[in-house]
This record gives C-alpha cells, structure tokens and sequence, in this order.
C-alpha cells in the first residue's frame, strides 16, 4: 500500500477558518495591471505593491525568510516538519493581471449563497452573469461568489492563487503537526505579458518542483501546454519610380498579401481548431513595397508537429515566391516555448503528487491540455517542472470574472495534501 498515512480529511479541516477569500477581497483592490508596452522588470511598478504587501504577511505569519527582490518577486520557504528528507515543492502565483481589462478601482462584491439567478453587476448593469453563458455555474449552486462590481475586471486570475498559497502557509503554520517537507513559495510579476520568468531566481529558490495555481475549474490540474515557435517572413520585392515602374517593380506587400490569401481556410487556423490540433497564425503584417515582414506564430502540442508545420508554411511561400525570380524572402524561426509534458514525463511522481492531492481534497480530477503556454511551461524547461493547479477563477480577462469561495478553500486542502503526499512518498 502506497499510502500509509492516509488522513482523515473531514477532520483535518473541520476546524480551520479559511482566509483565502478574505484575503483575496483585500488583494483585488490593488492595481497591479502589468504593461506589454514596458520594458522594465516589473513592466509596472505597482504591482510590488502587493508584492510588498504580501512578503510582509509572510514574516507575520512567521516565515522569517520572507522578502521582495528588487524585480517584485516575492520568496518565502516553509520549514519541513518532518525528519525524513523530503523533495522542496514550490507553490507559485502570479501577482499581475491582464491588460485587456481595467484592473484599477476594482470593488469585489461577496454574492452569499449563490442559487443560480442572474448576477447584475452594480457600476454597469449591462454586466451581467448568467448560468446560461457560464456554465461551470451550475456547479456553484449554495456557494458564495465573488465578482467584480461591473467596470473592471476582478483579479481572481491570479490573486484567487495568490490569496490561496497564502492561506496554505497560513494553514501550515497553524498546524505544525501536519507532516511536510520543505516548502517554497513564490510569487511572481508579469506573467500575463509573458515575462513573468524573467527575473526569477531558480537557484535561490532552491526546489525540485513546483506548481503553479493559475487554473479555473476545481479539480483540474493541466500537465501541458502548446509547444510554440514563433516565424518571420520578410520579403524583398524591387523598388522602381512608380512612374517607370512598369516591368521592374515587385510589390512585397502584394506578394505578403498573396502569401496570406493562400493559408487554408477550414483548417490549421485559431479560428478553425479546437482540442489537440495545432495552428499557423500570422499576428502582424509591417511593410512598404520594397520590403515586407509577416510574423506568424506556430502553434502544436507536439514539437516535431511544429516543424511540420514550419515547413508546410514555407513551401507555401516558396510556392508564391516561383512567379517572382527577382524577389527573394527570409525565414526565421524563434523558439518561444515548449510543451511542459517533455519536461513533466520525466518526472512522473509531480503529476502524481497532485492527482493524489486533488483526489484526497474529495475532488474528480480533470486533466486538461491549456491552449496556449503559462509560466509553467517555461519554468519546467529552465529546471523547474511545473504543472497547473486549479485556483477556481472563472471567466478571465473580462467584467464577468468571477470565483467561487468554496472552490478557493478547496485549492487550500488540495496544497495541504499534495505537501503530505510528498512526504508520505519519500
Ligand atoms: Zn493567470
């Protein structure tokens, strides 16, 4: 039996007044929108306000080591309860939220006892969240919902992991007979414009792996991501006087716009993929007709599909290119990230860990694929393995966003088991 000290979970946490969701209404009232158009690290600086805020409630809660680094990082170790020696699991959040959305004044809004009628946000009642267009509703039917109040979005993405990881350090201080290794958490800026591993310290984080919890639907853990490349296109076409142009000109913008008119329509496209398929997507399109640049990005949960689909695209181009001897074109291809399954494969026990975890929570586990990549993927391949937890955010990015209190405290246990699980396995 692989599982010696199974706990018995009603007792584990029958006592324990969760402060996920208190703390998470205090976290979304900070503004900490990261900035694409930045090239600092933060992109914004007001998200060390939390971050600051968040290595001070660490040290209160008795993690002395607990601090913000100049980047907005945020570090903090639990020490192990146990005698035996026991892999460091990290636990890991990002502070930031998205631009798409403003995230400045938001007022969370406790909705008790949700029963399934139609919730009108205050500050713009065209807002309004309905069972019928969020289906994971239905599952929340007596829980309490937090929302935001109809001009911003809500920061559940990712604040909802954020106040989550920090009422577990809270747990486990609080319950220092419960048995776990070492444990690491981390909280990170920019993660939605894609730096959010910039600046990160793996050495002085000092874990074996970690998880992130940055996920929507209770139960679900994600172990992959799309493996992703990005490619440039440019095009030198000839340039003459307009006027006596005739015979020598060649257009590259004309040529980029035959190039786009010839990529499949029902198929290999965001627009007409869905599940395991992959896609080719051109993102931006920058010229003069001398000269013309498209960038796509290439998208597939397998790397080799990625080359296939690289190649496909430049006999494509190739094919353009044969009615116009006298242009030429260049080819580049930019690795951005790769799917975390080629990294977590190698190491098995992570997922398992966290099935386990999910499992005890009293939870149906639902692994799922992410269409697209998360600090997770990057942090697998620079050394970290690094699945995605559940945090019970829902409708992200937008007004509607919202999570549910019970879906947090659920995410807490699962960290609780996953933490004994490890210990237990070792
Ligand atoms: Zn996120």
């Amino acid at each position: 039996m692989a599982y010696i000290r199974r706990p018995k979970i009603e007792s584990m946490f029958a006592n324990y007044r969760f402060t996920a969701a208190e703390r998470f209404m205090r976290y979304v009232k900070i503004d900490t929108q990261s900035d694409p158009r930045s090239n600092t690290h933060p992109t914004s600086e007001k998200q060390k306000d939390l971050s600051r805020l968040l290595s001070e409630e660490l040290k209160q809660l008795g993690l002395a080591d607990a601090h913000m680094d100049e980047w907005g990082y945020v570090y903090a170790t639990i020490p192990s309860t146990s005698d035996k020696k026991t892999p460091v699991i990290c636990f890991c959040a990002h502070v930031d939220t998205a631009p798409d959305c403003s995230g400045t004044n938001v007022k969370p809004i406790l909705h008790n006892n949700y029963q399934g009628q139609a919730i009108v946000l205050p500050d713009d009642t065209s807002q309004v969240l309905r069972l019928s267009e969020q289906p994971y509703l239905r599952t929340q039917i007596g829980n309490d919902i937090i929302t935001a109040s109809g001009l911003t979005l809500l920061g559940a993405d990712d604040k909802a992991g954020v106040a989550e990881i920090m009422d577990f350090a809270n747990y486990l201080v609080q319950h220092p007979e419960i048995k776990h290794g070492e444990i690491k958490i981390l909280f990170t800026p920019d993660e939605e414009v894609g730096k959010g591993t910039a600046k990160v310290d793996l050495k002085k984080l000092g874990a074996d792996f970690g998880y992130t919890l940055d996920g929507g639907e209770k139960g679900s853990l994600e172990d992959e991501t799309f493996s992703a490349d990005g490619v440039v296109v440019t095009i030198h076409g000839v340039i003459a006087h307009p006027g006596y142009a005739k015979g020598k000109m060649i257009n590259a913008m004309k040529i980029a716009g035959e190039i786009l008119a010839a990529l499949p329509k029902d198929r290999l496209s965001p627009e007409s993929t869905e599940g395991k398929r992959g896609f080719i997507h051109p993102v931006r399109v920058e010229g003069i007709a001398e000269k013309c640049t498209i960038e796509f990005i290439i998208r597939d949960f397998n790397t080799e599909g990625l080359s296939k689909k690289e190649d496909y695209l430049r006999t494509q181009i190739e094919e353009r290119m044969r009615t116009y001897p006298k242009a030429s074109f260049e080819f580049h291809v930019n690795e951005q990230y790769r799917n975390m399954k080629e990294v977590l494969d190698m190491h098995p026990q992570v997922v398992e860990f966290a099935r386990e975890g999910i499992l005890r929570a009293g939870l149906e586990l639902k692994m799922e694929s992410i269409r697209g990549g998360t600090d997770g993927s990057r942090l697998s391949f620079m050394g970290l393995p690094c699945p995605n937890l559940f945090a019970g955010e829902q409708a992200i990015h937008s007004k509607l966003e919202y999570v549910s209190v019970q879906d947090m405290n659920k995410a807490v246990e699962t960290m609780v088991h996953i933490a004994m699980v490890c210990e237990e396995k070792n």
